[in-house]
């Protein structure tokens, strides 16, 4: 369980208490992904994910008080973690210089 990495800037994500929540979450969701646990019974994919990250659902900057409930708290897989952040993929897309043609 690598956790999440790009969360990691914020000594939340490194104290005991949530390594240990997160922990929890996982085994709670049996250690896959609940988006695709979902898409799954739905069947609108074939194979469910493992868990690969905890998300907050109200992230922690607009709930800090609910950092440590694990009510608001869910496994995801890294494909459905980044749906879950569209604000960084915005980021992460922003076009990048336009590839230079070089003649040979
Ligand atoms: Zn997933
Ligand atoms: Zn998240």
């Amino acid at each position: 369980m690598s956790g999440d990495r790009r969360e990691g800037t914020d000594p939340f994500y490194s104290s005991a208490a949530w390594q240990r929540l997160r922990e929890q979450v996982v085994l709670r969701d049996r250690g896959m992904c609940v988006e695709c646990l979902r898409l799954y019974e739905l069947g609108l994919i074939r194979k469910p994910r493992r868990a690969q990250m905890v998300h907050h659902v109200i992230p922690l900057k607009d709930a800090p008080e609910l950092a440590l409930t694990e009510s608001n708290l869910v496994s995801l897989c890294y494909k459905h973690h980044e749906e879950k952040h569209p604000e960084r993929r915005a980021r992460e897309d922003t076009p990048r210089p336009p590839m230079r043609v070089i003649k040979v």
